[in-house]
């Protein structure tokens, strides 16, 4: 027998029927309305069809509709797959397909990505959910569940191209629910990110799963985030660098009252030491960073505030993480050196949907033959074995045979006073195969900041150019896109 997240939701119902297990707004829905609802919605799926491991697309802006949606599919044995609506409508109809999913849980956000793509699930609209319900009392079979079960399909952010569905077993949902830090049933969570993405699920399942409160903010703004933070008397959330920045730069930040928060953390994109200085400096509770990806594998964790000396670091392996690096021929390089991120652990996806190429290679093998996970990324340990992370492996620049590594030169660049963000990519170079190019936002004028960038680095390092943006293009959770800047530089 295994105990699902289903089992511990009907726990909480019977313990503590009125707690709010989300809020969105001024609307609510407490333990023993959601359960209520799982039953009549998990009835209604199977009613259509959804049996064990069946797939349930859901396209949509966070709602209390969405995540009981996401529950509800669980509880009938099936398998939820979120979709992120900023996906073009061919590669949604691409992931409906490739999921398999026959039913999708839409609204109003999710009508509007799918465009007129044509999808062969049928259409459940969150708004009138009602209307699809079985009627009260109704209860879903039961399902019996196992660890190597699937617990739900989350395709990859698509930072670096088309996303791939990553299939995530029960032990690795387990993993997460059982690391979910402090607070378990007392936590009142924020949840600033969309449902859909994997870096709002690390938070958002395991505060339902332990009888917390989620609190589900819609289109990201700063001031509603502290606002509603200090009314609910926040405990936890999981933010992305760029929403710490948006917030830490409030000019009132200090009058608002976040002194009930236990716990903060990070994860996602570079999360730069002076930030996390000045989280720590201004912003009472833990700050704790992760490392790791959505198909997990390795993550290593970085307690900040035990930590002020390692704030350029995303810290050390979690205990029953094996990560190490391996160089272009698959050998693992020398502590110090270095090289790209491979990971093992209990929390591993199963492997890309359907998908057994890219799974290979997406693989390493150690030399008895344990299966590690590829990052992508390209980091070294330090002397005390804090991992400090690079960059993405194709976001390196390879120029006249140095390997240059932009977050180098970022780091560099974002020290200018007049620039307030920025980013730099390779660009295609006759001369030397590739060459770097700059973006930044701020006041500065691109000629002063780009010979000023100059004169700091050696010549491998210059910029062959810089590009005053408005803004980074930038993921629905915040990741820099620099498929798009060298897609904007090519064009
Ligand atoms: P895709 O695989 O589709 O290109 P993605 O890699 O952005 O998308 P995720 O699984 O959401 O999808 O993100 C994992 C990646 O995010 C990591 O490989 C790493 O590049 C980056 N990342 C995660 N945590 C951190 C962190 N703390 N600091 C810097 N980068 C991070
Ligand atoms: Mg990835």
């Amino acid at each position: 027998e295994f105990a699902t997240v289903s089992d511990l939701i009907r726990g909480h119902a019977a313990e503590r029927p009125d707690k709010p297990a989300m809020i969105f707004e001024d609307k609510s829905i407490s333990y023993a309305e959601l359960d209520a609802l799982l039953d009549r919605l998990a009835a209604a799926l199977q009613r259509e069809g959804v049996g064990k491991g069946d797939a349930v697309a859901i396209l949509a802006a966070s709602s209390i509709e969405y995540g009981a949606s996401f529950f509800a599919i669980l509880r009938a044995g099936g398998v939820p797959a979120p979709l992120q609506p900023s996906a073009t409508p061919a590669q949604l109809a691409a992931m409906v397909a490739d999921s398999g999913a026959r039913i999708l849980f839409l609204d109003e956000t999710g009508i509007k990505a799918l465009g007129d793509a044509q999808v062969t699930a049928k259409p459940v609209r969150l708004e009138a959910l009602e209307d699809f319900l079985a009627p009260q009392g109704a209860k879903p079979a039961p399902v019996t569940i196992g660890p190597d079960d699937p617990f739900n399909i989350i395709y990859s952010s698509g930072t670096t191209g088309t996303p791939k569905g990553i299939v995530q077993p029960q032990s690795m949902r387990w993993i997460h629910i059982a690391r979910a830090p402090g607070g378990f049933g007392s936590a009142v969570t924020m949840i600033a990110t969309p449902l859909y993405s994997n870096t709002t699920l690390v938070s958002f399942i395991p505060t339902i799963a332990w009888g917390g409160t989620a609190v589900l903010l819609g289109k990201f703004d700063a001031r509603t985030f502290v606002v509603q933070a200090a009314k609910h008397r926040a405990t936890h959330a999981m933010l992305v660098p760029v929403q710490y920045q948006r917030i830490m730069a409030l000019p009132d930040f200090d009058r608002f009252d976040l002194s009930s928060f236990q716990l903060k953390t990070c994860t996602s994109a570079p999360f730069s030491a002076v930030l996390k200085a000045d989280i720590l400096a201004r912003w009472p509770g833990l700050l704790v960073e992760y490392y790791g990806m959505t198909e997990g594998g390795g993550t290593t964790v970085l307690v900040c505030n035990a930590n002020p000396t390692k704030l350029h670091t995303v810290g050390v392996p979690l205990p029953g993480q094996d990560l190490r690096l391996i160089d272009e021929d698959g050998k693992e390089v020398p502590r110090g050196e270095m090289g790209e991120v491979v990971g093992r652990s209990g929390a591993m996806m199963t492997g890309y949907h359907g998908r057994a190429d890219a799974t290979a290679d997406a693989t390493w093998h150690d030399s008895d033959g344990n299966r590690y996970i590829r990052h992508g990324d390209v980091g070294r340990f330090d002397e005390d074995g804090f991992l400090i992370l690079m960059d993405r492996k194709k976001d390196l620049i390879i120029s006249g045979g140095f390997n240059i590594y932009p977050s180098d030169l970022e780091a560099i660049l974002i020290t200018h006073p007049q620039v307030s963000d920025c980013a730099v990519i390779g660009v295609p170079s006759e001369q030397w195969g590739e060459t770097p190019v700059g973006f930044f936002t701020g006041p500065g004028a691109p000629a002063d900041v780009l010979a000023w960038f100059n004169a700091q680095v050696g010549k491998t390092q210059r910029l062959a150019d810089i590009h005053k943006l408005d803004e980074l293009p930038r993921s629905a959770i915040g990741k820099v896109l620099k498929r798009e800047l060298r897609d904007r530089i090519a064009a």
